[in-house]
């Protein structure tokens, strides 16, 4: 595999790449050797404030940006759209090299940013206000209106896809950005925003700050000028950012958390679609994945014939080099997350769950973790009831659907949800009872742009894709006129 060269490393502010104010670098890691691939110019709070102050020029009335017409910004995303889809495999390699997913599934990611931006390009010129009937004295009618100067704080899961998601809506709607990506996976952040340049996006309206967290994320969500910050991360940092809001300007918050989401396999599901389905809901993105179906429920009459298929299909996956066509699992993100999750392996042991198989490190390169199944979980186990973020499986037994429902509801998450079942009832009621922002019935991990994505209870605030995440980046204006 050649690896592409790293052309960008350096902060993006007013469509040009320059360094941090204070000389600062930190170095990006290539997770399957443990080892550095590139210093990257460290943002931080002078740099946010260079960065603000870029976008908020850029969002000024009269400004290029603002003169644009929408079906405009339309043809700019589409272009993006047309530039990612020419470099997907650039940004697939670069994607596989920061963050240790495998390329098959990188390239994966890029085609659905793709999509995401041409989704987002259809609604730039059918956003619009309703006119209101009054008492025919007055004429009232609403405009929606961009939030703004946008802070947009990612994780490192999914690097690209994430970036994507929240500057597509952010652009369709006319606001202007300033996007802090993980300090794990700066990398296709900053080439996107090269491309957001080729495009012919405005400068100022796309800044791009790598930092870490407490200090460049930080300075962005206390930033008096900005107006609104989206947050995907953990529902730790999400609660200092809504605090943090608040002390500010009391910006607008959108957060899309984390989530120990419930997968119930009912006792007519077959068997053995139901073991693949949820080895994927749980594995995929090396359990990296904030909706994983990392509790699953199985029905008493078929739990032994489940656990023992699971563990069989567990150990077939294949785990090593993610550039390697083959591999299903690449390397946990880093050596914090890989420690924290055997960490939390050796809780589920010490808890009394029956480690079937993996449970340890593969290799002594790199975060590779074997993909783990504990069976005998029960609901108060600490790995049945933190988000864990890496491969393990737990399988619990249940009864009755009752049962079921309230179990599953037993979490403060309530991000997903899925069942497996052929019967129609009970898949409804299911889908009825569970608290969670997105349910799947006899399938797993399907979003789509054009689908709404965001979590009940502390899973989140506010929704993602679809038409409800413009909503997150629009303010409504009332204009009343005296007849
Ligand atoms: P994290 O919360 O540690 O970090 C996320 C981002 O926040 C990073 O860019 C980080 O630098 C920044 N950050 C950290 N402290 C900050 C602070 N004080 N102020 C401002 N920014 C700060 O999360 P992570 O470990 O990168 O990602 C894993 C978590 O993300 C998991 O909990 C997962 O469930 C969640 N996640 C949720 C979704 C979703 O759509 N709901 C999607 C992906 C990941």
């Amino acid at each position: 595999m050649t690896l592409p060269e790293i052309k960008y490393t350096k902060l993006f502010i007013n469509n040009e790449f320059v360094d941090s104010v204070s000389g600062k670098t930190f170095p990006t890691v290539n997770p399957a050797t443990g080892k550095k691939i590139v210093d990257i110019a460290e943002g931080d709070k002078a740099d946010v404030d260079k960065a603000v102050a870029a976008a908020k020029a850029a969002f000024k009335i009269g400004s290029p940006w603002r003169k644009l017409d929408a079906s405009a910004r339309g043809v700019l995303l589409n272009k993006l759209a047309d530039l990612l889809e020419r470099d997907a495999k650039t940004l697939a390699t670069l994607e596989t090299l920061d963050n240790g997913k495998p390329l098959t599934a990188a390239n994966i990611d890029i085609l659905i940013c793709a999509n995401t931006l041409r989704y987002y390009a259809g609604w730039c010129d059918k956003i619009h206000g309703q006119t209101i009937p009054a008492d025919g004295t007055v004429f009232s009618f609403t405009r929606l209106e961009p939030v703004g100067i946008v802070g947009q704080i990612i994780p490192w899961n999914f690097p690209a896809a994430l970036a994507i998601w929240k500057l597509a809506p952010a652009l369709a709607t006319g606001c202007t950005v300033v996007l802090k990506p993980a300090e794990q996976t700066p990398l296709t952040a900053l080439y996107i925003a090269a491309l957001v340049k080729e495009a012919g996006v405005p400068e100022g309206v796309v800044n791009v700050i790598p930092g870490y967290g407490p200090t460049a994320g930080a300075a962005i969500t206390a930033h008096p000028d900005v107006t609104k910050v989206a947050f995907t991360g953990s529902t730790e940092v999400g609660r200092i950012i809504m605090a943090d809001a608040a002390k500010s300007n009391l910006k607008k918050v959108s957060l899309e958390l984390g989530g120990k989401s419930p997968l119930i396999i009912f006792k007519d599901a077959d068997v053995d679609q139901a073991v693949e389905l949820a080895h994927q809901a749980v594995f995929i993105n090396q359990g990296q994945i904030c909706c994983a179906g990392s509790r699953t429920f199985v029905h008493e009459d078929i739990y032994d014939e489940f656990v023992k298929k699971s563990v069989e299909r567990a150990q077939k996956r294949k785990v090593g080099d993610p550039f390697t066509e083959t591999t299903e699992q690449g390397p946990q993100i880093d050596d914090e997350m890989f420690n924290k999750v055997l960490k939390f392996i050796k809780s589920g042991k010490a808890e009394g769950a029956k480690l079937e198989c993996g449970g340890e490190r593969l290799g002594d390169i790199g975060y590779f973790i074997k993909p783990t199944v504990f069976s005998n979980v029960t609901d108060n186990m600490t790995v049945a009831k933190e988000e864990i973020f890496g491969p393990v499986q737990c399988v619990l037994k249940f009864k009755t659907l009752e049962e079921a429902i309230e179990r599953a509801n037993k979490t403060s998450y309530g991000l997903a949800a899925g069942i497996v079942t052929k019967d129609l009832n009970t898949a409804l009621v299911f889908a009825q009872s569970v608290q969670a922002g997105t349910v799947w019935v006899n399938c797993y991990n399907i979003i789509t742009p054009q689908t709404p994505f965001g979590g009940y209870k502390e899973s989140g605030i506010g929704r993602e894709m679809g038409e409800d995440s413009l909503k997150e980046y629009l303010q409504i204006k009332t204009v009343t006129v005296q007849l």
